[in-house]
């Protein structure tokens, strides 16, 4: 029944065709087809600080390909990983949902398969050990993987043994060698942000003991693409998988999904749930068919599907120019609320500068007093919105839009409106 089960090569490169573009992170077929092109935007974690105000900002494309022969949605790689994450500023443990995710996965991990003292567990982006520290708690060998220095540091801090490396097969080979096999292996929200794929995956399958599980979890571009969630693009995530997808990365490195969880993460992810492909104390659960399934009903196996996401996003950019352009009309005043990265793909797409948005808040005194890259937007301490008392305020994460609603429900005092623009303008009274 399909790519379940069905073993994928990794097929050489047969192309006639002697161009010089990109090819497929995954499976080297020449990238033909633009997914979506949101145009020159600068790296979305990079604040501008007061003092760089008059110096200029690198821009890079931010355009996805979609790949015609395995649908692995990407991005050219245009920063290094050693850019982005050998002095990482984001730390995990900082974010108290991110814990509390933390600590409910690794107790479902830890009953659901019986880990105990003689089991090992490694986590691939360690960052701070604010995963691992709820195994070490309960006395589990635990060894962190993390490129960071400065955040690895504060791992061994708080007692989970960290590895400062990037990982990869050669070094997944050298630890299995060393007796450092792994019973889990976790990688969330990282193989998004790997530019070397098979090498990674590959690494996944030389440091996994026999009856081993690896989980992985990144966001789901079913639910990228339904819920026009074009702002989840970043020069940062060179990848954007479908279950299918996925399952044939896998696949071609010798494991198989046997199960899947779609989890509310990032506008909704999926964690999966690897093994050796031939273990079979873990058949493959409905859950995984089911989604399998619905994923090539909806069409995620064919390249119309793709076709489409282009033109969806360009009306949503006009849907909320339209409403900016209104409001301004009406007289009206629109400020922001949040700096997150998202926020800045989409003020940078949809060209949202200070002419529409005079200012955005945000709750990280790390980036109070800054600027939104490219847009230049000043980011304010939250107190300026009712010292301000603006019209509306517009949420750029929306995926918090409830806790920013209610947060800043004393805006309605004096009539002032909340807007989410993702999945369309929506005005919240
Ligand atoms: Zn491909």
């Amino acid at each position: 029944m399909g790519m379940l089960t069905q073993k994928e090569e990794i097929s050489p490169v047969t192309d006639s065709d002697q161009s010089t573009g990109s090819r497929c992170r995954f499976c080297s077929a020449l990238l033909k087809h633009t997914l979506v092109d949101l145009g020159m935007s600068p790296l979305c974690e990079s604040y501008v600080s007061a003092e760089r105000q008059n110096q200029m900002e690198p821009f890079y494309p931010l355009r996805v390909f979609v790949c015609e022969r395995c649908f692995l949605a990407q991005l050219d790689e245009f920063v290094s990983p050693q850019e982005i994450f050998t002095e990482y500023a984001y730390f995990s443990s900082y974010a108290d949902s991110w814990v509390e995710h933390a600590r409910q996965y690794a107790e479902m991990m830890i009953e659901r398969f019986r880990l105990n003292g003689q089991s090992h567990v490694v986590e691939i982006a360690s960052n701070d050990g604010y995963l691992l520290q709820h195994f070490v708690a309960k006395n589990i060998r635990s060894t962190g993987i993390e490129p960071a220095a400065n955040v690895a540091k504060v791992a061994e801090q708080k007692g989970v043994p960290t590895i400062v490396e990037f990982f990869g097969e050669e070094f997944a080979h050298k630890l299995a060698a060393d007796g450092q096999q792994a019973d889990v292996i976790a990688a969330n929200n990282v193989l998004a942000q790997v530019p070397g794929l098979n090498d990674f995956v590959g690494g996944f399958k030389a440091l996994l003991c026999t009856g081993g599980v690896v989980t992985i979890e990144f966001p789901h571009l079913m639910r990228l693409m339904e819920g026009n969630q074009f702002d989840t693009i970043y020069h940062e995530h060179f990848s954007y998988f479908s279950f299918i997808t996925a399952a044939r990365i896998m696949s071609a490195h010798g494991l198989r999904i046997f199960d899947v969880d779609e989890i509310p993460t990032h506008g909704g992810s999926l964690r999966l749930y690897c093994c050796h492909d031939e273990d079979e104390s873990k058949p493959t659960t409905a859950r995984a068919i089911e989604l399998q399934k619905r994923e090539e009903a909806a069409g995620f196996a064919s390249m119309d599907t793709y076709r489409n996401f282009a033109e969806q996003v360009k009306e949503t950019k006009r849907k909320i120019l339209k409403f900016l352009i209104t409001a301004k009309e009406d007289g009206k005043t629109v400020v922001g609320y949040g700096a997150p990265g998202k926020g800045n793909t989409l003020l940078n797409y949809c060209g949202i500068r200070t002419d529409f948005i005079g200012y955005t808040v945000d709750r990280n005194p790390y980036k109070q007093g800054k600027f939104l890259p490219g847009t230049r937007i000043p980011i304010l301490c939250p107190e300026k919105i009712a010292e301000t008392k603006p019209d509306y305020l517009f949420i750029l994460p929306w995926n918090f839009k409830d806790e920013v609603m209610k947060q800043c429900s004393y805006i309605k005092e004096w009539g002032g409106k909340f807007v989410v623009p993702i999945p369309e303008v929506r005005i919240y009274e």
